[in-house]
């Protein structure tokens, strides 16, 4: 087991409607040690590459980019929620339905802040049916920069999030994947990886 399932297993726990509730450490507390943790595990797998920029999503996902940019060298930048109706031509948008609050939110990055010339590292907390990524994947290749690899702390395996985003070719590294969970026992298991 690694440091993030061995996290999880103490402090994460299971609520109705296949929540993982991690607010002890990931997005409520924050543990600025395990984010450097898994800024390093994300080194370790994509520091090969070279990225220019960590992009994420507001909110849980900004420490982790501030860890993952800080290692890497680079620039964190974070899409917004915007409520705007009227869009200038300046932003990039996408549509992402969220997960937790069940509800569309227009994301926003200028286009100052993305560039062809640059290689993109996407992180976030949690990946569940896609939405997020599909969401920051477009708005990056909206951009014509590249996609180098998507970093997620923890992937909710029985959703179809992970499946379709591998199945479109992109590199994804999830530091843990949960397989199941039961929200009466508070059982949690992971997959191999
Ligand atoms: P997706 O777009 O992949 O369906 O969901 C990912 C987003 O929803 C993440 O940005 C995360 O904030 C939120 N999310 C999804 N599942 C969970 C969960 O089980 N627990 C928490 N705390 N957030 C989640």
């Amino acid at each position: 087991m690694n440091f993030l399932e061995e996290r999880i297993l103490k402090d994460g726990t299971v609520k109705p409607g296949n929540v993982l509730k991690v607010d002890n450490f990931l997005n409520h507390q924050m543990d600025i040690a395990l984010m450097d943790q898994m800024a390093e595990a994300f080194y370790a797998r994509f520091g090969h590459k070279n990225i220019t920029k960590v992009l994420t999503i507001e909110a849980s996902g900004i420490a982790i980019a501030c860890a993952a940019a800080r290692r890497f060298g680079v620039p964190a930048l974070f899409a917004k929620k915007s409520k705007s109706v009227n869009l200038d031509g300046d932003m990039y948008v996408a549509e992402v339905e969220s997960f937790t609050h069940k509800v569309t939110n227009r994301v926003i990055v200028s286009k100052k802040y993305l560039s062809p010339a640059d290689h993109v590292l996407i992180v976030d907390d949690f990946l569940a049916n896609g939405a997020a990524l599909q969401g920051l994947i477009s708005i990056v290749e909206a951009s014509g920069a590249t996609v180098e690899g998507l970093g997620i702390a923890i992937e909710k395996g029985f959703q179809n999030g992970g499946y379709r985003i591998r199945n479109l070719g992109y590199d994804l590294c999830s530091l843990a994947i949960v397989e199941a969970m039961d929200p009466v026992t508070g059982e949690i298991t992971f997959r191999q990886q």
